[in-house]
């Protein structure tokens, strides 16, 4: 009979990625996993697990074989047709907080938001604040939505590319987006979990900054005065960022770094 133990050391994955399948085949938490490392493992769970390692040592990222990802301390269900939330988001998400007191009459704009990420940790730390999401796909949208509704998150969603999605009045205190920024041209597009990611949500097909260049020129006409725009892009393009929010009339335009030390959040305020 197999046990945890052995089964992981078959799976020829790291540790950390067998033990996210044996939980989820065997519904079964961390610590029980770490205590019952040794006890027979039923024949059908086993080889359930073994498939689920085949796939992963066949590149199917561990977020769509588990269906979710862990982002600020939320669990969000994700799938092939949105980008798996990254730990370097959750800095757009800190920018964004600090830019916005938690208050009845503040609001807040997501654009391109996926699986909801950005915008649903947002609203869960501000409950008061408006927070409105936008996404082009429609089954992105959709599970955005359920993510909000599992985890208990006021977001209005809404459907269109970019600004277009809003009505035209109404302005917001602040605008996120972590929109498409990879090069067209970028080998990193063929390795990886970012072969089995939507390419929309990856790639502009172009330079990588022409969606940053739009989201940019049209922030004058939804931000109040004051207001602050956040925006995630690659690791070489914060100088390029930094200097279309100033052409733009953004004022205290700053880059911050992520967690790997890359510069990879840029923001200023109008
Ligand atoms: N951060 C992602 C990556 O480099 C890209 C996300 C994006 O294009 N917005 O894997």
């Amino acid at each position: 009979m197999q046990t945890a133990q052995s089964l992981t050391s078959m799976s020829g994955l790291p540790r950390l990625e067998a033990r996210m399948l044996l939980e989820m085949v065997l519904c079964k938490p961390r610590e029980w996993l770490l205590a019952h490392d040794t006890d027979p493992i039923a024949p059908e769970a086993a080889a359930q697990f073994l498939t689920l390692a085949a796939q992963r040592r066949q590149g199917t990222p561990v977020a769509h074989l588990v269906g979710h990802r862990e982002f600020m301390g939320h669990r969000l269900s994700v799938s092939a047709e949105v980008l798996i939330p990254r730990p370097e988001t959750e800095l757009l998400v800190e920018m964004a907080l600090q830019s916005l007191p938690d208050g009845a009459g503040l609001s807040l704009l997501d654009l391109g938001t996926g699986s909801g990420a950005v915008a649903i940790s947002v609203a869960l730390a501000r409950p008061t604040v408006r927070v409105v999401a936008t996404d082009l796909s429609e089954t992105a949208l959709a599970l955005a939505q359920k993510n909000a509704q599992q985890l208990e998150a006021r977001v209005q969603f809404s459907q269109g590319s970019w600004y277009e999605a809003l009505p035209a009045e109404g302005r917001f205190d602040v605008i996120v987006s972590n929109p498409p920024y990879i090069a067209h041209s970028d080998p990193h597009l063929s390795r990886g979990d970012l072969r089995f990611e939507p390419v929309g949500a990856l790639t502009d097909g172009a330079d990588g900054l022409s969606a940053l260049r739009h989201i940019i020129a049209g922030a004058s006409q939804h931000l109040i005065a004051g207001g602050w725009l956040w925006l995630e892009h690659g690791y070489a393009q914060g100088e390029e960022v930094a200097h279309l929010l100033l052409r733009a009339g953004f004022n205290a335009v700053q880059t911050k770094q992520d967690l790997a030390g890359l510069p990879r959040i840029t923001g200023g305020s109008l």
